[in-house]
């Protein structure tokens, strides 16, 4: 689960990838699910299933209390093998980590590209002995920008260096043009050419790359495929995908499941449709009277991604 504890921060990088929604905004949400206290981030932890949790911002060291009452509540939900790691932009030192020792299990530093050549010396260097010797994983986690082969010199320091692909979108596009750069193509958000810089890095075995298709094709098919599991009604279909078909009747009138000759336990009402197996639908809709679809959705009535009239 991926769980925006704030989108305040005191870092503006111009490659910033958050959306205009999010950014400098006060707000939690657990993967899209807007958290008001710790029970929305249960159920949403409870709908996907989730193993681990991501801690993200924004800046979570500006809500440090808010991290640490939301890593005990799925702490103790879920147990100390939930996995938690928190990503930050600044060098904590030991007065703010030791209050998250037993909760975060792993701190992911994103250390600003102006340090990067001077990262040894740099206040990130210290935050990485400090947080090892309070018990935590520590690892640097940035994008793939120019200069990426100075972080070689930290490598002995951390257990991994993740390099994300430099992606297009949210609050950054402006300066994305302004430097020259380009999307890849028409359909992915990642930026042309910057995995070169990643490729000056020395092969060691705590680099590891994750490309903006990774990120969209396999981590959100992975979640929605766990949230379609516990959601999907008997007669739904779930793709390979995650995502979720299902047949709608709106009957133009109170729907009367009963008087189409629909077996009970085949539908569910929902508001003034009636929702169907497609494949029960695609059989009978010459049959059936009203406007009737097809509807593929993310899973527990998301986003919908298609809609095929009949
Ligand atoms: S530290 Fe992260 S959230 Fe803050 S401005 Fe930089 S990229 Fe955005």
């Amino acid at each position: 689960m991926v769980l925006f504890v704030t989108g305040l921060c005191h870092r503006r990088c111009w490659y910033c990838p958050l959306s205009e929604e999010r950014a400098g905004r006060d707000d939690a949400y657990a993967n899209d699910r807007p958290v008001e206290g710790p029970e929305d981030l249960l159920a949403e932890a409870r709908l996907m299933g989730a193993l681990g949790t991501s801690i993200t911002g924004g800046e979570p060291f500006l809500v440090p209390d808010r991290v640490a009452r939301f890593c005990r509540v799925l702490k103790e939900a879920f147990g100390k093998e939930h996995h938690v790691h928190l990503y930050t932009g600044i060098a904590p030192t030991a007065e703010m980590l030791a209050p998250l020792a037993g909760l975060v299990d792993e701190i992911r530093l994103h250390p600003p590209q102006e340090d990067w050549a001077r990262i040894a010396g740099s206040p990130y260097a210290r935050a990485i002995t400090t947080a090892r010797e309070l018990g935590f994983s520590v690892g640097i986690e940035v994008p793939a920008l120019k200069g990426l082969p100075d972080l070689a010199e930290i490598l002995p320091l951390v257990d991994f260096l993740n390099i994300n692909e430099l992606e297009w979108g949210g609050i950054n596009a402006d300066e994305m043009r302004k430097r020259g750069f380009e999307l890849v193509d028409d359909i992915h958000n990642a930026v042309k050419g910057c995995r070169r810089w990643a490729k000056d890095l020395p092969h060691r075995k705590k680099v590891h790359w994750c490309s903006s298709r990774y990120k969209d094709a396999v981590q959100l098919r992975e979640r929605l495929k766990r949230i379609a599991a516990r959601t999907a009604r008997p007669f739904d279909e779930v793709t390979m995908d995650g995502t979720v078909i299902c047949g709608v009747i709106e009957p133009g009138g109170p729907p009367a499941p009963g008087r189409l000759g629909l077996p009970e336990g085949s539908y569910e009402v929902c508001g003034d449709a009636i929702e169907l197996s497609p494949k029960a639908l695609r059989r009978q809709a010459k049959r059936l009277p009203g406007k009737k679809y097809i509807v593929e959705r993310y899973p527990n009535r998301g986003v919908v991604v298609e809609v095929i009239p009949l």
